[in-house]
């Protein structure tokens, strides 16, 4: 696998959002991983029109074995879903996208041999030839390369992208000189969750994790949990493993009266059987610490805290299950994962039934979601999920988190004992 490096530019319209749903687009490219996305500039335009907009630009670092070619074909694609209209070179674009570097390969760079025909204007050059000119380019780059411990090399000028920017630093001693800066989230915080104090479980990575923050993102009180020790007093953290019930109220106790109640519960942890040494369990292994962890806590922390929540006359619960568990996946995973997560699948329904009217019960089904299995599963799971999903790409945790946070907000008041599949049209009906 090969480590490449992909520019983004856009001065039209929303650009952090385009930028930040952008990086996320790459995110779930099946073939893809995205080791490392730069901060987001604010740069000069350069040779563009007159009146052309500040431009918002980026550099993330990949590994893929994909082919070039097959790259850029991916990056046109991503910029014409984003609205891009090619017209007049450099004019005002939503997003562009180019392939910087790939390794060391050179592709279609300088003069063609004596004696050969003129090029016909090559669709793909790499590196890209205008690279080492644009500072907008070659200060995230530095910083992406940095980042992951890569040079970066240019395999033509035989320069690192830190050598390819020092040129341009000298410049900058000049403070009224304009450089590429880093730019902050213009958004303001939504209100969404305001005053609201959510749990959510298994929290420290992955899709807990996201949670977790977009919930904070949105004005919540959000409570963690995971298995590590608390790291300072004054965190707002839960440290206990679910697979003893007596951490499992523990759990409940402690967090309940964290912030004098709870109005939110996500039940997401869940037992990692794939990634690790625990990838090397035996059936029945595994098979134990999903039925303690994923089920079984699931159900005493779900039925403690909705039954405090109803006395109290508010709340909201999300259990996660799995979206094959209806239609079945052959092998031990698809066996395990089944026999698990349709328990909690069915048991939410039950549960919605009890605590209705005041607290609301629904269910996550994800699909194939790009957690830490994801990242480096080999090239035939990748193929498998691009031609599993409709919609041709992994999920990430956020698209989980965007159903996680609209259950829990007031604009799902009417839903309950529902099982919202988030699975890009893999499993319909
Ligand atoms: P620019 O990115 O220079 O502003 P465009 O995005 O309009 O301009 O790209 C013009 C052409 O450049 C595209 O048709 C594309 O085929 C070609 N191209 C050549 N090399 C690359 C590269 N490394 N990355 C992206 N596009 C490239
Ligand atoms: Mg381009």
């Amino acid at each position: 696998m090969g480590t490449a490096y992909i520019a983004l530019g856009s001065n039209l319209g929303d650009r952090w959002a385009t930028l930040s749903a952008a990086v996320r687009r790459l995110r779930a490219e099946p073939g893809i991983r995205v080791l490392v996305s730069s901060e987001f500039y604010e740069t000069v335009p350069v040779n563009c029109p007159p009146g052309s907009g500040e431009f918002l630009n980026a550099v993330v670092a990949i590994e893929t074995d994909r082919e070039p070619h097959d790259i850029l074909q991916l990056l046109q694609h991503i910029e014409r879903q984003f609205g891009r209209v090619r017209s007049e070179p450099n004019s005002p674009r939503t997003l562009d996208l180019d392939l910087i570097l790939y390794g060391d390969r050179v592709i279609n760079w300088g003069e063609p041999p004596a004696g050969s025909p003129p090029p016909v204007t090559p669709d793909l050059v790499v590196p890209h030839p205008r690279m080492h000119e644009r500072a907008f380019v070659l200060v995230p780059l530095a910083e992406v390369a940095n980042g992951i411990g890569d040079a970066a090399v240019h395999p033509i000028l035989k320069k690192t992208a830190q050598e390819l920017l020092d040129p341009f630093l000298p410049k900058y001693a000049d403070l009224s000189e304009p450089r590429p800066r880093v730019s902050f989230d213009p958004r303001p915080h939504p209100q969404t969750l305001t005053g609201l104090r959510a749990l959510v479980t298994g929290s420290t990575s992955g899709i807990g994790a996201t949670i977790a923050n977009e919930f904070q993102f949105h004005g919540a009180e959000v409570i963690r949990h995971g298995r590590r020790e608390r790291s300072d007093p004054n965190e707002r953290f839960v440290s206990a493993d679910l697979r003893d019930s007596a951490n499992v109220d523990r759990l409940a106790n402690e967090a309940w009266s964290m912030s004098d109640g709870l109005d939110i519960l996500v039940c997401n942890a869940g037992a990692d059987t794939l990634t690790g040494a625990a990838g090397k369990w035996s059936f029945d292994e595994k098979l134990e610490a999903l039925l303690d962890i994923d089920l079984k806590a699931t159900v005493r922390l779900s039925r403690d805290l909705g039954r405090r929540m109803k006395a109290r006359g508010r709340g909201c619960i999300i259990t996660v299950g799995w979206d094959q568990a209806e239609t079945g996946m052959e092998g031990d995973s698809g066996e395990l994962f089944a026999a698990v997560k349709g328990a909690v699948t069915c048991f939410t329904r039950s549960l919605a039934l009890s605590l209705a009217p005041e607290v609301r019960v629904n269910c996550i089904a994800p699909g194939w979601i790009r957690t830490a299995w994801g990242q480096t599963a080999s090239a035939v799971w990748q193929e498998r999920v691009r031609t599993e999903t409709p919609l041709e790409v992994w999920g990430l945790p956020e698209d989980v988190a965007a159903a996680a946070l609209w259950l829990a907000s007031p604009a799902s008041g009417f839903i309950t004992g529902q099982t919202i599949r988030v699975n890009g049209g893999a499993v319909r009906a």
